[in-house]
């Protein structure tokens, strides 16, 4: 996959954008994140293992886990802010217990 930097987005070749803002945003819940927070990445994370997108770039290592799909890795992504955020809309089961309304961010054809 082919990467381009646009402002605070890296656009890739297969049309997806990331958003450097959402993905450091990610990482800053990742550090402190609330109860809520914390279960909605984990019950992502059960998912993502049950995927075959999920990759791992060095075997034993959970910090290399990454998805296939977007490229992103997945200890950062699964505390998103973003409804949706899975490429394969496959985390919409559980988000909607999480994310109210109010605190849903869309983005069309924007993964991190
Ligand atoms: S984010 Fe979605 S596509 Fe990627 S590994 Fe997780 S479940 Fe699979």
């Amino acid at each position: 996959m082919d990467w381009y930097i646009v402002d605070d987005y890296i656009e890739t070749s297969n049309g997806l954008g990331m958003d450097m803002k959402e993905i450091i945003a990610a990482w800053i819940i990742k550090a402190s994140p609330k109860d809520s927070q914390k279960k909605l990445a984990q019950e992502r994370y059960e998912i993502c293992e049950q995927c075959p997108k999920k990759e791992t770039l060095f075997n034993n290592y959970k910090w290399s886990e990454y998805c296939g799909e977007c490229s992103c890795l997945l200890e950062g992504k699964i505390f998103s802010r973003l409804y949706d955020g899975c490429p394969l809309h496959k985390w919409l089961t559980v988000e909607d217990k999480y994310l109210s309304e109010s605190s849903v961010i869309k983005k069309d054809k924007t993964i991190i």
